[in-house]
C-alpha cells in the first residue's frame, strides 16, 4: 500500500481503479513553410473551429455549474479573439514562415510565463487558461480529436493537471473522483470540482504519477485529501465505513434536496450554510444550500502569518462567489479578539477580551486594515451576489462610520476604475443587547439583519461562552434572548428588510417554529443541519395554534 497526500478540494469517499488520463496532445515542431498566407487561413479556421467547440462546453457548463463558473468559457472564447495573443501567432508566422502549430505554441509559452510571473494570483492562475486555449488551437489545427477518457467502468482519473475545459467536458458518470498532481486552489478546476461535487484531490506531486498506473486499486478522501494505492484490507474496511456513512447522508439528501424551504401552511424561508472557509463550499452544495449566510472571513487572517492583501483577500472572495454560482454569500468583516487571537495583529492584553477591542471596534481603530478588507470584498463582488455584514454593532453612530469607509471605498475604486457590484447588501450582526434594542434605529441604515446567537446570549446573560462551568447559567432558549431575537424581527419588518439567524441556535430544531412564528426570514446552518432543518420545516403548520 502507498499513502499521498494532497489538498483536498471536494469532500466524499471515492473507491475504484485508476485510469490515468491520457492527453492526446499533438507534438509541435516547427516547421518552415512556403506560403505563410495558407498558414495564416488554418490559423483562421481553427480559431472558428476551436470557438464553436468552446460554445458547447459552455452549454454544457451552464448546465452543470451555472452560469457563473461557466463564464470562463466565454473568457477563453474572448482570449481567442485576443489582439495581442493573434497578432503575437501572425507575426511569428509571417515573419519566422514557419507551421499555426509552432506560432501558437510559442504563443503560449509566452503569455503563460508573462501571466505566472504576475503577483496578482487571479492572473497567475490565467497562465493555465492560456495554456488551455493554445492546446485546443494546436488540437484543431492537427485535426487531432479531443483528450480521451477511454474506459467503460467508473473510474478514478489521474493526471499531472487538468484544464477546466477538460474537467467539464469529463462525463460525470464515469469519474468516481480525480486526482492531479499539480494544481492549485485557486484554480478553476479547482472551483469547477466543487461545483459538480465530484470527489478531487489535487497538487498530490509528480511522485505520484510515477506510482501509479491503469488499474490499480485507490481509495481516495475528498475531504482529507489522502489517497491509499492498492489498500491493505484495514484501510480498506476503514474507507469503506466512512464511505458508507457517507452513502446513508446522501441518501437522506437525495429525498430532502431540491425541496422547498415551505411549511405544511405555504410559508416559506431561506435556508442557508454557514461556512468557516473555501473547503466548506463543497459541504454547503452538497447539503443544498440556498446560499451562504454567514462566511467567516477571519480564517483568512488566521491562516497566515501577515496581514492577507487586498489581491489575496480579492481572489478568496472572488472564490466564494464563483462556486456558489449566483447564489446569496453574505461574507462577515474580520471578527479577531476575544477567543480569536493572532499573532501579527500584535493586540493590546485585555481584562475583560470577550468585552474589549474585538470584531468592528479592532476594525474602526485601524481603518487601513479594514478598507483593504473592504477593497476587496468590493471588487469581488462583481463575480456573485455578494452581502457583506458586520459583527459586534452596538451603536448607530458606529454604523454610520462603518458606512462612511463603505462610501469612501467606492469613491477610491471608482476612481481607480476598479468594478464593483451596485447590488451588494450591507447588513449588520445583531448580537449585542444594544443592538437588539436599538435594532428599529439601526434598521432604516441597512439591508439585512443576522443574528448572532453566540454572542447575543453571552452578552445578554453575562455567560462567557468559553467557560463551561457556566453552562447551567446558560440557556439559549432564555426568554430574554428570544424577546430580543423577536423585538428585532419586529424592526426589521417595519422597515421592510429581512431577518435571519446566523448563531448555532438557528440549528435547534425545536425552535423553528419559534423563529418562524417570529417571521424569521432566513435561517443560517452549518452544512450538515440544512437538510435536518429543512425537514423540520416541512413538517411545520403555523396554522395550527401556537403551543
Ligand atoms: C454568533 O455570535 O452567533 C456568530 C454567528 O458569530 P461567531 O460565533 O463567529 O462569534
Ligand atoms: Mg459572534
Amino acid at each position: 500500500m502507498l499513502h499521498f497526500t494532497g489538498k483536498g478540494v471536494c469532500g466524499n469517499i471515492a473507491i475504484g481503479k485508476i485510469f490515468v488520463f491520457k492527453r492526446q496532445q499533438a507534438q509541435v515542431r516547427r516547421l518552415s513553410v512556403a506560403d505563410p498566407a495558407a498558414e495564416l487561413s488554418r490559423m483562421e479556421r481553427a480559431i472558428a473551429a476551436a470557438a464553436a467547440q468552446l460554445s458547447v462546453i459552455y452549454e454544457k457548463a451552464l448546465k452543470e455549474v451555472g452560469e457563473t463558473n461557466a463564464q470562463i468559457f466565454e473568457i477563453h472564447k474572448m482570449m481567442l479573439d485576443d489582439e495581442d495573443y493573434n497578432e503575437s501567432i501572425r507575426s511569428i508566422i509571417e515573419t519566422q514562415s514557419v507551421n499555426a502549430e509552432y506560432a501558437v505554441s510559442v504563443t503560449a509559452e509566452r503569455f503563460a510565463a508573462m501571466f505566472s510571473a504576475m503577483e496578482d494570483v487571479y492572473m497567475q492562475a490565467r497562465a493555465a487558461d492560456v495554456k488551455d486555449i493554445s492546446n485546443r488551437l494546436i488540437t484543431c489545427l492537427s485535426e487531432h480529436t479531443e483528450s480521451g477518457s477511454d474506459y467503460n467502468e467508473p473510474r478514478i482519473l489521474c493526471a499531472d493537471d487538468l484544464a477546466p475545459s477538460e474537467t467539464v467536458s469529463l462525463d460525470k458518470e464515469k469519474v468516481l473522483a480525480f486526482i492531479t498532481a499539480q494544481g492549485t486552489t485557486n484554480s478553476h478546476t479547482a472551483i469547477l470540482a466543487r461545483t459538480m461535487n465530484i470527489p478531487a484531490v489535487i497538487g498530490v506531486g509528480d511522485a505520484f504519477l510515477t506510482a501509479v498506473s491503469d488499474g490499480v486499486v485507490a481509495a481516495v478522501d475528498g475531504d482529507s485529501g489522502e489517497i491509499f494505492l492498492d489498500p491493505d484490507a484495514d484501510t480498506l474496511t476503514s474507507m469503506e465505513a466512512k464511505q458508507q456513512a457517507d452513502l446513508e447522508k446522501r441518501a437522506l439528501l437525495k429525498t430532502l434536496k431540491g425541496k422547498e424551504n415551505i411549511t405544511l401552511d405555504g410559508t416559506r424561508i431561506e435556508l442557508f450554510a454557514n461556512i468557516g472557509s473555501i473547503q466548506d463550499i463543497g459541504a454547503a452544495l452538497v447539503n443544498d444550500a440556498g446560499g451562504i449566510g454567514l462566511f467567516r472571513s477571519e480564517f483568512l487572517y488566521l491562516e497566515n502569518d501577515d496581514y492577507p492583501t487586498e489581491e489575496q483577500q480579492c481572489t478568496a472572495y472572488q472564490r466564494v462567489l464563483e462556486s456558489m454560482a449566483g447564489k446569496k454569500v453574505i461574507i462577515r468583516t474580520l471578527d479577531i479578539g476575544a477567543d480569536k487571537k493572532v499573532d501579527y495583529f500584535r493586540l493590546e492584553p485585555e481584562e475583560n477580551p470577550a468585552l474589549g477591542c474585538r470584531a468592528i471596534r479592532l476594525c474602526l481603530r485601524r481603518p487601513a486594515l479594514f478598507k483593504t478588507q473592504l477593497r476587496a470584498l468590493f471588487r469581488a463582488s462583481v463575480y456573485g451576489k455578494l452581502g457583506i455584514m458586520f459583527p459586534m454593532i452596538t451603536s448607530v453612530s458606529e454604523l454610520q462610520r462603518i458606512l462612511a469607509l463603505c462610501e469612501e471605498v467606492k469613491v477610491e475604486l471608482r476612481a481607480a476604475d476598479l468594478p464593483f457590484s451596485n447590488q451588494i447588501e450591507i447588513g449588520i450582526m445583531i448580537e449585542t443587547p444594544a443592538a437588539a434594542v436599538i435594532s428599529d434605529q439601526l434598521a432604516p441604515l441597512v439591508d439585512f439583519f443576522s443574528v448572532g446567537t453566540n454572542d447575543l446570549i453571552q452578552y445578554t446573560l453575562a455567560c462567557d461562552r468559553q467557560n463551561p462551568k457556566l453552562e447551567v447559567f446558560c440557556d439559549p432558549k432564555h426568554e430574554a434572548v428570544l424577546r430580543l431575537i423577536a423585538y428585532t424581527a419586529k424592526s426589521a419588518h417595519s422597515h421592510n428588510i429581512w431577518i435571519g439567524i446566523c448563531g448555532e441556535l438557528a440549528a435547534d430544531t425545536s425552535l423553528t417554529e419559534t423563529f418562524l412564528r417570529m417571521g424569521i426570514d432566513e435561517l443560517s446552518v452549518s452544512p450538515a443541519y440544512v437538510l435536518k432543518v429543512r425537514e423540520t420545516i416541512r413538517n411545520l403548520n403555523l396554522q395550527s395554534p401556537d403551543q
